[in-house]
């Protein structure tokens, strides 16, 4: 009986591999997410993309993003891969998908991944005047309290384009600007696994980690999802968790 004792404790070990609240399938083979970075309700705005600090990362800290969802036909295809991985992201829906497809945006979120907006259009802000900013912005947090209830803790503006007039309207809401750090092009036409998975590497080694942009809306980027989590698992990257606070 002795000597199976340690496969025993093997096993436990196993089994607890994947932290506090995992399930057994989240084990050591699984990318995981390291660590949840919960973020006060405030005005800041965030990411080297548009000039903002950085998050408090640790180096090789990657903070997964994905936009312009949610879309019936990828992005259950991106949530399948995040949970066969462990792996919590944010997702910057747009208005109008998100009252499209209202039961695919509340699994998003009861799957345990942050949900943020990204306006209501997708048009450029800095392209409209500032009642229309003021309306796709309106028209964004009601689809937002609608389909998800409360309110919503982010705003990735689109294209990155941003406006002076409506960065004052989201800190005047306490509403957070969430910039990038990196992207990987995963619009562009024609990208195969490899070479998004390469460049995200190729991008991080240059960024040292941060906040990565992706497209669940894009097809490419959903079949190439399951390569670039294991991409980041051989690379040694952690993927940390953003949430807000309530
Ligand atoms: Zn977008």
């Amino acid at each position: 009986v002795s000597r199976l004792r340690p496969a025993t404790a093997a096993l436990a070990l196993v089994l607890l591999g994947g932290g506090a609240g995992a399930s057994p399938a989240c084990g050591p083979q699984a990318l995981g997410t390291a660590r949840t970075l919960t973020l006060p309700r405030t005005g800041a705005a965030w990411g080297s993309a548009q000039q903002y600090p950085r998050l408090p990362l640790a180096a090789g800290e990657v903070v997964l993003t994905f936009d312009d969802g949610p879309r019936p036909e990828s992005t259950p295809q991106v949530l399948q891969a995040l949970a066969q991985q462990c792996v919590q992201a944010t997702f910057f829906m747009n208005g109008e998908p998100l009252l499209r497809a209202p039961e695919l945006a509340r699994r998003v979120r009861d799957a345990g991944h942050t949900v943020a907006m990204h306006g209501f259009t997708h048009a450029s802000f800095a392209s409209m005047p500032v009642a229309g900013q003021q309306a796709d912005l309106a028209a964004m947090q009601q689809a937002h309290a609608q389909v998800l209830g409360g309110h919503a803790p982010a705003f990735r503006f689109p294209f990155l384009a941003e406006t002076a007039e409506a960065k004052a309207a989201l800190a005047a809401q306490r509403i957070t600007v969430m910039s990038v750090d990196l992207g990987i092009e995963d619009w562009l036409p024609a990208q195969t696994p490899s070479m998004l998975a390469e460049r995200l590497l190729q991008r991080l080694q240059g960024a040292g980690g941060g906040i990565v942009l992706l497209h669940d809306a894009q097809d490419q980027t959903a079949a190439a999802l399951p390569a670039l989590l294991q991409a980041l698992k051989d690379g040694g990257y952690r993927v940390v968790h953003l949430r807000w606070e309530e």
